[in-house]
Parts: structure tokens; sequence; C-alpha cells
């Protein structure tokens, strides 16, 4: 997914600069030269990603990121304060703000690449959440005015540092609003990381006796710590396996000798996203434990679909990406339950949900409609793959009978498929209302087939 990128300056040459670079990278960009349309701009949602400059007549940059991050609707927005002058006292400033890093003019090419690609794959995550969390505040499950930046202080931090010294100081800057566990052994660290619920991790890729990347790595693809935030400690000449760090879902990094105010505030940010996303996080599982999930199958119902489905084509629209939408229901169903028994029934359906979630992406939705009507909505999808995934369900539904428990019996069943696509400018009642009329289709012209609705 291409990222759309607010590039902030007062001055034109400036912003051609920065727009030509992140142009040839294939990120969208859009461009301001005042604080007040930068802040119209976000409010609108039509960035996912901030460049400000710092020094801008009228409103400067350090007041356009308070307000960015004052603002619940723009909060999320990942900032980068783009200085002039490379000082320690304007960075912890922009920190403070809220900023979530800095460029320093000249701007280095890589790190500028590097930096929008880390903060926009963030970006996504968040805005994943957020919407669901969204759903969850319609639903009046959550309250959606809870999630708010807090101050980032307090909690536990894991050092994984074998330079004595090195330790002693980010120890001193950041003792006091964290509790600090220093560990030498990078198995002994990981070990600990899963164990213990922490902040931050930060690793030092200077370490004697292990690649401090690879604990990263590992750090990333365990479960327990896939979200935990993690900053490394790096030499000046380290920037290849910084830039690798950043790949491999570092969030940030400092360079040595570490400035005691920039690592208190640089994981005083790094704690506050984790809170953030924390909290949307919990919200999304409040929902899953509420009435939006059908017993039977254990897919959303109804419910939520409605919900979640406007949320959906808001973001298609915004996005210029269409969502395509399968409802499927299965053929002469009251024969099933007239031949075998409603809990024969119940366990085709069981069964058929089942089938049908494998055939589908993770980030497809679906759900029970009611009785033996599913959807499946698809984010990002047009209709001709729509298609082909259709036909996919159909014919595996068609082609293997489903085994009965504690029987050698099987049933034979198919589906009828209807499908539509839209650009998300349109009410979720009338997208799904043409995918229907397409099912209906598919019923009249013999059943077991996929029609789908003329865009
Ligand atoms: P068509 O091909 O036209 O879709 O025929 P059909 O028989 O599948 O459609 P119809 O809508 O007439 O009937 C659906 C049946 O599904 C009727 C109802 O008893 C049954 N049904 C609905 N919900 C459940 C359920 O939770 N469990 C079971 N076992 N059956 C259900
Ligand atoms: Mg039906
Ligand atoms: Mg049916």
């Amino acid at each position: 997914m291409t990222a759309r990128v607010l590039v902030v300056d007062d001055l034109l040459p400036n912003l051609k600069l920065l727009e030509a670079r992140l142009t040839a990278e294939y990120f969208d960009v859009v461009t301001a030269t005042n604080g007040p349309d930068a802040l119209k701009i976000c409010e609108r949602g039509e960035c996912d990603i901030v460049l400000l400059d710092v020094m801008m007549p009228g409103m400067d940059g350090f007041e356009v990121c308070r307000k960015l991050k004052a603002n619940p609707a723009t909060l999320h927005l990942p900032v980068v304060m783009v200085t002039a002058l490379d000082q320690t006292a304007d960075r912890v400033r922009g920190l403070e703000a809220g900023a979530d890093d800095f460029l320093t003019k000249p701007i280095d090419e890589i790190a500028l690449i590097a930096r929008v690609r880390s903060l926009s794959r963030l970006k996504f995550v968040v805005d994943e959440l957020r919407t669901r969390a969204a759903t969850s505040a319609n639903l009046g499950v959550t309250d959606a005015t809870r999630h708010t930046l807090d101050d980032g202080l307090g909690g536990r931090i894991l050092l994984v540092d074998d330079r004595t010294n090195s330790a002693q100081r980010i120890c001193a800057a950041l003792r006091g609003p964290y509790e600090v566990d220093v560990n030498i052994d990078a198995h002994e660290s990981l070990f600990r990381a899963t164990e213990q619920d922490y902040q931050v991790v930060i690793v030092s890729l200077g370490l004697a006796r292990f690649d401090g990347l690879r604990l990263c790595s590992q750090l990333r693809s365990v479960d327990r710590t896939r979200h935990t935030p993690l900053l490394i400690l790096a030499d000046l000449e380290d920037r290849q396996r910084i830039l690798r760090g950043l790949d491999l879902g570092v969030n940030d990094y400092l360079i040595r000798p570490v400035d005691k105010n920039e690592i208190l505030a640089r994981v005083r940010t790094q704690v506050r996203h984790k809170r953030y996303a924390d909290s949307l996080r919990s919200s999304l599982q409040a929902v899953m434990e509420l009435a939006v999930v059908d017993p039977l199958t254990g897919l959303n119902n109804r419910r939520y679909l409605e919900s979640h489905l406007a949320a959906l084509l808001d973001q298609a629209a915004l996005r210029g990406r269409s969502v395509s939408v399968m409802i499927l229901d299965i053929d002469h169903f009251k024969h099933v339950n007239d031949g075998h028994g409603h809990d024969v029934g119940d366990q085709v359906l069981k069964g058929f949900a089942a089938r049908v979630k494998r055939s589908v992406r993770g980030s497809d939705l679906m759900c029970r409609l009611g009785g033996e009507e599913f959807v499946v909505v698809m984010p990002d999808t047009n209709l001709a793959t729509a298609e082909l995934v259709a036909e996919r369900i159909r014919s595996s539904v068609a082609g293997t009978p489903f085994p009965l428990e504690g029987s050698a019996q099987s049933i034979p069943i198919t589906v009828s498929i209807g499908l539509a696509e839209s650009p998300g400018v349109e009410i979720p009642a009338a997208f799904l209302k043409r995918a229907d009329q397409a099912l209906y289709l598919s019923k009249n012209s013999g059943r077991n087939r996929v029609t789908a609705a003329a865009a």
C-alpha cells in the first residue's frame, strides 16, 4: 500500500525537493506552505504521515505538531520534524511536542526513505486498529474518547548493552520515570522480554558476543513481544545496520554517545505509541467478546458487518480503492434439515463457514448474515479478483461433501454467490443489495454458480 506523505514547508524549493525524492520512491505527496493549511489536510484524513518544517512564519512546526497530537482526529499521524540545525535542544523540543522523528537539513536520502517507510507501516497498523475501535464505539461497546496519548511515563524498560559505561549513562537518564533492567546476554534478554511486560526494549548493536539485530528480529517474531517498541543503540558508522534494523521493524535508533534528554524523549514517544495501540487493541477485544459474534460459527454477525462495512467503504473512497463484497447462500438448505435433522444442518453450517474462511485472506471480513447466508467483505479488491475467489469457494464447496462428526456419512451441498464492487461512495445497505440481486440471479439461473453485479 502506498503512503500519502504531507510535506509542510514555507519555502517552495524545499517542498519541490522533498516532493521529487518521495515521488521517485512511489509515495503520494501532498504539500502545504503553512501550519493552518497543514492542519486542515490532516484533519480531513488526507495523509498518512507528515514531514514538518520547524521554522515557518506564523505558526511554527512545534506548534503544528502540538496541535496535531492534541486532536483525537489526528494524534495518530506520525510526524517527522525537519530541522535546519542538528541541535539536540531542538530535537528534544520536537519530541516534547509529540514528534515521532527528525530529519536534519540537508536531508539524507536513505534516512528519509527509511523513516517514511517505517512510520507509514506503523500508521497502517494503527489505522486498522482505529477503524475497528471506531466500530466498537459505534456499537456502544467502548468509548472512543478514551483513546488519547498519555504522558508516556512509568513502567519497565529492558536495556541489552554490555558496555558498562554506556549502560550506566542510560540508566541514569531513564531511572526515575522508569524502572530499568540491564542485561548483557541476548538469549536471556529474549526470554525475559517474553516473560515481563516491558514498555520498551533497547538493544545495543555493539554487543561483543551477539548480533543485536538478530535479537531484534527474534523479538519481532515472538507473539508476546511483537508489539513491544524496539530501540537500537548504534555508532555513526553503523548506518547500514540501522537501516536494516528499521526494515526488521525496529521503531527507532539512537547514536552514541547517547544524549540523556534525547533518549528519555525517544523512549517516552515509544511508550506513548505503545499505550495508544494497546488501548485500541483492548477495545477490539471488548467488541469480540460481546454480542457481535455468531455462537454457532464463531464468525461476526450482521450487526458487526453493518457497522464495519460503513468504515471500510469510507476508507475505500479515501484511498481511491475498491472494496468488493460477496453474499453466499447455501442451495436448498431446507432439504438438509428436512432430510437429516436440524443438528446435522448446524454441523454443515459450521463446516461450511470454516471451509470458506480458509479460502479468504486474513484481512477479509467474513460474517454470518443469518440462517444459511454469509458475507465476505474484501478490502482493496476489484470485481475480477473477487470473481476468482468466489469461483474457488464455489468449486471447493461443491467438490467435497461435508463430513459429519461421529458418522461415516457426508452431505453434499452447493452454494450460490452474488458479488458487487464499490468505489466507496455508497451506503452499506445499497452495496449489499447489489450483491444480493446478483445472488438472486445465481439462484434463478440454476444455483451452484457465481454472478457479479454490473459495475
Ligand atoms: P435456496 O437454494 O433457495 O437458498 O433454498 P434454501 O432451502 O437454502 O433456502 P430457504 O431460505 O428457503 O431456507 C433456509 C433454511 O435454512 C430454512 C431454515 O430452517 C434453515 N436454517 C436457518 N438457520 C439455521 C440454523 O441455524 N441451523 C439450521 N440447521 N438450519 C437453519
Ligand atoms: Mg436463504
Ligand atoms: Mg439457501
